[in-house]
């Protein structure tokens, strides 16, 4: 079977992946906040980061490992890629409601 190369762009920190679909440290952490954006993801002021993966976490290593962190993008047609800022609660809950 041919398989293709996964392809992947840089990630530009758009958040769109963290408020389209929870990842499982987002799940389980905070089971009472499934749609929108994301408690984990803050906002620099250029991009939002995820603070599992930032310091002081604890498992910032392993979460990074896990959900690939660093390996690029691949939600790269996405709409927020092209406008990265900061978003209100209105504009991620609409992500969830467009599924
Ligand atoms: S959707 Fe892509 S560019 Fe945006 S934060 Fe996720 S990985 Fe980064
Ligand atoms: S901000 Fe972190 S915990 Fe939340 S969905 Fe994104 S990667 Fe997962």
């Amino acid at each position: 079977m041919l398989i293709e190369d996964r392809k992947a762009w840089p990630c530009v920190g758009c958040g769109y992946c963290c408020v389209n679909q929870r990842c499982s440290f987002g799940v389980a952490r905070h089971p009472g906040a499934q749609s929108g954006l994301c408690p984990e993801l803050e906002w620099t002021g250029a991009r939002y980061v995820c603070r599992l993966m930032m310091p002081p976490s604890d498992i910032a290593d392993f979460v990074k490992r896990q959900l690939r962190a660093g390996e690029g993008c691949v939600s790269f047609e996405n709409p927020w890629r092209r406008d990265v800022r900061q978003r209100a609660r209105e504009e991620a809950e609409a992500v969830g409601k467009k599924k």
